[in-house]
């Protein structure tokens, strides 16, 4: 086998302590602990898990657990109100609303009620906009980790040809707004894309998140490239991402595995956001006590914003300072 194999699960275990450390300084500093809302509504057995992993791995690195579960017959007005009374706590310094969510709930309609600065999911309309915009602001966690795990390895991005195969809101589309950030040349493509084989040879970082077992062929990679996989597939009980690791690992130079890859990077970037999403209520709050103006006090929140972002950059990064 050629290819290096990405350990997702060692950078996820860095990215957690980072985030510990710099939680308790946060604690130390302003006497008040981080806390996370995961609702869930309903009990689709895969939710309960993700939430069930999600608020251990909270609990674990000392973020504050808020979770709250509504039946499956919650109505829209019933989830609206618990989001409401999570955007009003201050101890809630982050909000997740689990999906799917039971049908008959207008999902994108109670997402985007989320504060969008206890957003740690991205995916409020104006975290997207930001995101384009390119301000500074929570970013899906998803994406997130595979910059991250990118950055660990020294993968170069500036002017790098990057091929992203899927464009769902929730990972394909960010994380070519997040490459593009880091000046990546970038191509999205879809189900309508033509040669696709042809377009992904052309990338010297090649991403699959399209949900398709073993889509992704040694046909389909430039020698050397580095692959990321991001699908998890179940097949026969056996979790499989989007790329045919075994084939496509004899040509790459980097490639992730699944599991053990980009699967573990999701969580650990929600603990980071919930941490950043802290750090930026507090010091746009600090701003608002003060007597400074309006202009002042939208200068102070982008800051902040900024700092969050360098510091979810750093974690992701493991650098230190
Ligand atoms: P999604 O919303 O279903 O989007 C899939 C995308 O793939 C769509 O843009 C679709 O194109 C495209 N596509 C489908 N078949 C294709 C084909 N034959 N050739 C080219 N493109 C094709 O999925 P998602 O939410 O982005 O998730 C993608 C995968 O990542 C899934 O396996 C999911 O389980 C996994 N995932 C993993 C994590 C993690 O933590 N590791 C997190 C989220 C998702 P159209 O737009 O044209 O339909």
């Amino acid at each position: 086998m050629a290819a290096r194999v990405i350990d997702g699960k060692a950078v996820a275990e860095r990215v957690r302590a980072r985030v510990a450390e710099d939680l308790e300084r946060f604690v130390e500093r302003t006497g008040r602990r981080p806390g996370l809302a995961t609702i869930l509504v309903g009990d689709d057995p895969a939710s309960a898990v993700y939430v069930a992993s999600k608020r251990r791995q909270c609990v674990a690195v000392g973020i504050a657990d808020h979770h709250r579960h509504l039946d499956a017959s919650a109505t829209q007005e019933e989830v609206a109100a618990v989001i409401d009374e999570c955007n009003a706590n201050p101890e809630v310094s982050g909000i997740l609303l689990q999906l799917p969510l039971p049908k008959g709930l207008n999902a994108s309609a109670l997402t985007a009620r989320i504060k969008p600065d206890k957003d740690v999911d991205g995916l409020t309309p104006v975290s997207v906009g930001r995101l384009w915009q390119r301000a500074a602001g929570l970013r899906p966690c998803t994406p997130l980790g595979v910059i991250a795990l990118l950055d660990a390895y020294e993968v170069p991005l500036s002017g790098a040809e990057v091929v992203v195969v899927g464009r769902s809101e929730l990972v394909g589309r960010p994380l070519a707004g997040l490459l593009l950030a880091r000046d990546a040349t970038v191509t999205l493509c879809h189900s309508r894309t033509r040669q696709l084989p042809a377009v992904c040879a052309r990338a010297d970082v090649l991403i699959a998140a399209v949900g398709v077992p073993r889509l992704i062929g040694p046909a389909h990679v430039k020698p050397g490239a580095t692959v990321i996989d991001v699908g998890i597939n179940r097949i026969d009980g056996k979790l499989v991402g989007d790329v045919d690791f075994e084939e496509v690992a004899k040509r790459a130079g980097l490639i992730t595995p699944v599991p053990g890859g980009v699967g573990p990077m999701t969580i650990a970037m929600l603990l980071a956001n919930t941490l950043a999403a802290a750090q930026l209520q507090e010091e746009a709050e600090s701003v608002a006590a003060g007597s400074a103006g309006e202009g002042v006090q939208e200068r102070a929140l982008s800051n902040a914003l900024t700092d969050a972002k360098r510091m979810s950059e750093a974690v992701a990064t493991g650098e230190s300072g």
